[in-house]
């Protein structure tokens, strides 16, 4: 058991502090929003998560989780500090480090004895060493040890993901902390990655741009596939039986959103940039990536024979994906806009998202189910793939359509059961069917 300081409670700290708690830590979550501390005091959760209010609840119950704006109250005790607030991007594409520099410093004027201090924030390489320079002029003291513990979790599947983690990356720079990290993440039974800190650093952009990379690549793919006659999702199978290659990220779409992605593969070409390197894969990866998201865009103009002005379109789906209700980055908010400019009217759904959606989207019209949106719509266009989607009556949903016309960003259904049920479906990679 160890007493541990968790400085932001967004999806990440929020999440990581409650399973660290779960697995009998005693937890301090500390953020300067002081609305969302009331609230967490109290089990209302800022995020939509699955499971996360249950959790909380159960922690705080078990008073192994607390939540405060003190820095200090929150540090005095913890063995550990770790360091989860946003690292947004600036207009250059580089990380923003301005929370995390403002954390580094508190943490400083505050230490006064011994401490790990782990950075889960995504960070560009060398931020370990910068922070631990802040730390030791506002400490006045060396007292210390910071360490990279970059986060991997997925939004949507955060706490089955912090549970049954498939390694955590440890960077370190004394066996103090080595051992203190080892020791924190022995329940999770995960294979433990050791290295130093700017190899840590470096690991977590790698991954997600590997990622993304994979996602653009299969986009790409697709595009072709239109082009050739073939079917990507049958590629995409092909292709993922073989384990170098692997079946997970070969769904194509209309790619990726998110906080991280486009964030990190932009702060990687950055990190390589300032370093003397074009990083010229991750630049193509970003440039698909912004392309593909029109292809929904292209395709019902394609189905309503150029003609959008006043068309009805209903969306399904605005969250930039499934199971959260996190709008960043999300393709809905390049798409509705595009469809409002052209004349249509607009009429969404998404089972979480459309509150902050709302936020994002200028006069963004939305209903409570999606029944409502299609009903008497020109067309349907998805853009998340909800659970909730997949499980349509679809003969009920074309009896409401105007004109049985689906634009699948997201390849939900087999071709041959919307072909047998008289739809015009156009979606990824594959032929469309009239
Ligand atoms: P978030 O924006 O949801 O949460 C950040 C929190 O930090 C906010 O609640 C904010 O009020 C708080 N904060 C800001 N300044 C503070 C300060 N001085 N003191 C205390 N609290 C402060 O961010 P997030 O999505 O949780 O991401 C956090 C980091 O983790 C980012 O670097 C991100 O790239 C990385 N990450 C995110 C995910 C993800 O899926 N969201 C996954 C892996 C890694």
């Amino acid at each position: 058991m160890m007493n541990i300081c968790v400085i932001g409670t967004g999806y990440v700290g929020l999440v990581s502090g409650v399973c660290f708690s779960d697995i009998g830590n005693n937890v301090t979550c500390v953020d300067i929003d002081e609305n969302k501390i009331e609230n967490l005091k109290k089990g209302i959760i800022p995020i939509y998560e699955p499971g996360l209010d249950e959790l909380v609840l159960k922690n705080i119950e078990e008073n192994r989780l607390h939540f405060t704006t003190e820095l200090q109250t929150a540090m005095n005790d913890a063995e550990v500090v770790i360091i989860a607030v946003g690292t947004p991007p600036k207009e250059t594409g580089e990380a923003d480090l301005r929370f995390v520099e403002a954390v580094a410093r508190s943490i400083g004027k505050n230490l006064t004895d011994y401490k790990v201090i782990v950075t889960k924030s995504t960070v560009p390489v060398g931020t370990g060493k910068w922070i631990k320079g802040i730390i030791a002029e506002e400490a006045g003291h060396s007292n210390f040890d910071v360490a990279s513990n970059p986060e991997f979790l997925r939004e949507g599947s955060a706490i089955y993901d912090t549970m049954n983690m498939e390694r955590a990356v440890i960077g370190v720079e004394s066996d103090k902390a080595k051992d203190v990290l080892s020791n924190l993440h022995e329940p999770f039974q995960t294979n433990l990655v050791i290295a130093d800190i700017e190899t840590a650093e470096m690991i977590k952009y790698a991954a997600n741009a590997f990622l993304a990379t994979k996602i653009s690549f299969i986009n790409e793919i697709a595009n072709i596939c239109e082009l050739v006659g073939a079917d990507v999702t049958k590629v995409a199978e092909g292709m993922g039986h073989d384990n170098r290659i692997g079946k997970a990220f070969l769904s194509a779409g209309i790619g990726y959103g998110g906080s991280c992605f486009p964030k990190d593969t932009n702060a990687l070409i950055n990190i390589a940039e300032n370093a003397g390197y074009n990083l010229k894969i991750v630049k193509d990866v970003e440039n698909v990536n912004a392309q593909q998201r029109y292809r929904v865009y292209d395709k019902l103009v394609e189905a309503l024979n150029g003609d959008i002005s006043g068309k009805r379109i209903a969306i399904l789906g605005l969250a930039f994906k499934p199971n959260t209700d996190d709008m960043r980055a999300a393709p809905s908010i390049d798409i509705i806009p595009k469809l409002h400019s052209d004349g249509a009217e607009v009429l969404a759904y998404d089972p979480v998202a459309m509150k902050n959606a709302k936020k994002e989207i200028a006069g963004l019209q939305t209903v409570e189910s999606y029944e409502q949106a299609v009903q008497d719509a020109d067309a349907v266009i998805i853009l998340t793939d909800w659970n909730e989607f997949k499980e349509m009556d679809l003969q009920d949903l074309k009896s409401k359509l105007r004109h049985p016309v689906m634009i699948d960003g997201r390849n939900m259904f087999p071709l041959e059961q919307m072909e047998n049920l008289g739809f015009y479906y156009a979606s990824i990679g594959r032929k469309t069917v009239k």
